[in-house]
């Protein structure tokens, strides 16, 4: 089972990669966005790891939401509402269970990642983070593992993509032949959950 400390561990386990891979992720951003990928996430995350260790909250479903919150008011781009978005609406559908398990994990992220798809009106293969949650969430019922290989595959696959969504849509077939910087983030995202489960 899966308790708050599993999900304190996941956000600050994400927080450090991020802060580790910022360059990276603002380096992807520059040639099909604005360079600001890596800051963004930085900011965010930062914040969020500072607000669980200040507020403390003692179930899985709290964890996500003020994570979710967080990202939310700390990061302007993008990718702050949609991040946002993808903690608090997992967390919510965590509920106030103490401890999920594995598969409500599943659930629940599969909740998270259709509320993106909501927001952003992003599918799969428009180039986008997306194209990391989706199989992700699918390889999840394998285990942890599997969901880390399914996201690093799924951000490389986003190189030869046209991006339809987002700032890079503005380049057009320019935006071919580039990684995509959100899909990148989201590959960290996924192989911090498995970094937390040790
Ligand atoms: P901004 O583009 O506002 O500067 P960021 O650079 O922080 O924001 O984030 C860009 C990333 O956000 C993209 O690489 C992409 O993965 C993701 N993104 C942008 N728009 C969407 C969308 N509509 N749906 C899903 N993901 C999106
Ligand atoms: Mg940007
Ligand atoms: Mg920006």
């Amino acid at each position: 089972m899966l308790d708050a400390d599993f999900f304190r561990r996941w956000m600050t386990v994400t927080a450090a990669s991020v802060e580790r891979e910022a360059e990276r992720l603002t380096a992807l951003d520059s040639p099909i966005g604005d360079a600001d990928h890596g800051s963004n996430l930085r900011r965010g995350f930062t914040a969020v790891a500072a607000t669980l260790e200040k507020e403390a909250p003692d179930t899985p479903g709290a964890v996500l939401t003020l994570a979710g919150r967080q990202l939310i008011s700390t990061v302007g781009g993008a990718s702050g509402p949609l991040y946002g978005t993808l903690l608090r609406r997992t967390g919510k559908a965590l509920g106030d269970a103490g401890e999920v398990s594995e598969e409500q994990l599943a659930e629940a992220l599969r909740a998270g990642v259709e509320a993106v798809m909501t927001l952003g009106g992003a599918a799969p293969g428009d180039k986008t983070m997306i194209d990391t949650l989706v199989p992700a969430v699918d390889a999840l019922g394998t285990g942890f593992a599997a969901a880390r290989t399914a996201a690093e595959q799924g951000a490389l696959a986003t190189t030869p993509l046209q991006a339809r969504k987002g700032r890079a849509s503005y380049l057009g077939e320019r935006s071919i032949g580039h990684q995509d910087p959100g899909a990148t983030s989201a590959a960290l995202l996924i192989a911090a959950l498995a970094e937390a489960a040790g």
